[in-house]
């Protein structure tokens, strides 16, 4: 079949830029691994993004630590985040508790706690350190361009994706919006891993809105983290004083508002933290921006003036992206739902898990347009649900589950809501990841395939 040069709409003629066995669109966590792994399963692949980088969230949102990829001393997220997490660490831009470490212990949680790595869901005490690694953004942007460009990735990036080309029910390809005007990517399989559902939503697959509260996220330079530590361990009364008004000031933050990251005296700050906005909105997006740094400004005069080891603290930057951790979730075959997540539900054609949760096929795959897929924080859950199942690990083994079932779907001829589930389990698993269809002991087993 001939690639035809232009897709006609009422605007005009629009120039197809490519043409490939699979298009993902959203080079964040999700769409990276999907176009990995598409590409290492022999699809020639074009990868989209809008921002001149990779890594959405984990790179532009500063979102620096990796977690919710065991269960206890089980690793349960491996495949592409494991390599990814092997390549910061080769470039000293990653760090992870060894496993001698992961014990519940007070001398080693004071040691890993301002790392991000301790089981927080946990209600032992202390909590206990655990596999999870904190790195640094430029690392996870070099490390994900090397891993397209070795994999033989298309990359496009400045690429807004604006619409779907659908025909008959099936999805083709998508217009972007560039520098050089409106672009075509034609494609067999299209992966929406845009994070927000932008094309799931276009091309009319039913989804629902959810909302939670949104982060500029921030790093801060110049701290001594010694003694913010020693205050913290040393004087803990003093110190909680401080850090309720620190929090105060943020008027939201996770437990604790700041953790080390590879780089000295450089930390990040997962807040402040603000509820009502929209994260579609660009009026809400507009106005979070400008309150969020705002309160930064104010937290940054009292640390300086207040707090034991950030006196000479600066701002080093703000989160190019705001940080919107729910907008549209898919309404695909399936809809997970938070007693799933908290029941530990497994499911007969589970693809991907997160700490000790699965993620079934039939949540990737929208309704209503056929040969589309979606990987990421998206996915087909209910609200409740996805805030307990969103974290940067299983969003990229969802990607890597999409990349493969593109793969095998279109070897077989088959659509990709047709593909043989448990082929793509036993390739993710000969490929090192974990489809979770071995579930650990605490899992409850219902054939949810057959409901
Ligand atoms: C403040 C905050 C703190 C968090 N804390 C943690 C944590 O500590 N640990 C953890 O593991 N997870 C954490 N998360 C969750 C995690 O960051 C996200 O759920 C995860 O990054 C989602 O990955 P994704 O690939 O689905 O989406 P995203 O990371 O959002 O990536 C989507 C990509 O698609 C691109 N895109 C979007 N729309 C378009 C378009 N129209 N055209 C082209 N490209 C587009 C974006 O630019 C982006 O690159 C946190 C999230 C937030 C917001």
């Amino acid at each position: 079949m001939t690639t035809p040069n232009y897709v006609t709409e009422p605007g005009g003629q629009v120039p197809v830029v490519a043409s490939s066995d699979l298009v993902v669109v959203g080079g964040g966590p999700a769409g990276i691994s999907a176009a990995v792994a598409g590409a290492r399963n022999g699809l020639s692949v074009t990868l989209l993004e809008r921002y001149p980088y990779l890594g959405g969230l984990a790179s532009g949102g500063m979102v620096l630590v990796l977690d919710d990829m065991c269960d206890g001393p089980e690793v349960t997220v491996r495949g592409l985040c494991s390599e990814i997490i092997d390549r910061m660490t080769r470039m000293n831009l990653c760090v992870t508790p060894p496993e001698s470490d992961w014990i519940s212990d007070t001398a080693k949680f004071r040691q890993w706690a301002r790392w991000g790595c301790y089981n927080f869901h946990s209600h032992q005490k202390p909590q206990p350190v655990c596999y999870a690694s904190a790195f640094d953004p430029d690392g996870f942007k070099r490390a994900a361009n090397d891993m397209v460009s070795e994999a033989g990735v298309n990359l496009r990036l400045h690429s807004w994706f604006s619409k779907p080309i659908v025909e008959d029910g099936a999805i083709k390809g998508v217009i972007c919006e560039t520098k050089s005007g409106r672009q075509a990517v034609l494609g067999k399989v299209v992966v929406d891993a845009t994070g927000d559902l932008d094309v799931a939503a276009a091309a009319g697959s039913p989804h629902s809105l959810g909302s939670f509260i949104v982060t500029t996220v921030f790093r801060l330079g110049g701290i001594d983290t010694d003694e913010a530590e020693r205050f913290e361990y040393e004087e803990p009364e003093a110190f909680s004083v401080l850090d309720r008004e620190a929090k105060r000031i943020m008027g939201g933050s996770w437990e604790r508002w700041w953790l080390k990251t590879p780089l000295p005296g450089i930390v990040w700050c997962n807040c402040p933290h603000m509820a009502g906005f929209d994260g579609l909105s660009v009026e809400h997006l507009t106005n979070a921006d400008f309150k969020g740094r705002e309160r930064i400004a104010e937290l940054v005069s009292f640390i300086r003036a207040k707090m034991p080891g950030f006196k000479n603290a600066f701002v080093v930057d703000v989160a190019p992206q705001i940080g919107v951790r729910q907008s549209r979730l898919l309404e695909g075959e399936y809809v997970l739902t938070k007693e799933d997540v908290t029941a530990r539900r497994h499911f007969e054609d589970s693809v991907a898990r997160g700490r000790d949760y699965y993620y079934p096929y039939r949540t990737l795959l929208p309704k209503g347009v056929s040969q589309l897929l979606v990987a990421g924080r998206h996915y087909s859950s209910t609200a409740a649900a996805q805030r307990i199942s969103r974290e940067i690990p299983p969003c990229m083994a969802m990607g890597e589950a999409t990349g493969v079932a593109a793969a095998l779907s279109l070897q077989a001829g088959v659509p990709v809501d047709k593909v043989d589930v448990r082929k793509v389990q036993d390739t993710l698993r000969a490929q090192g990841a974990d489809p979770g269809d071995r579930p650990s002991a605490n899992a409850t087993l219902e054939m949810a395939a057959a409901e």
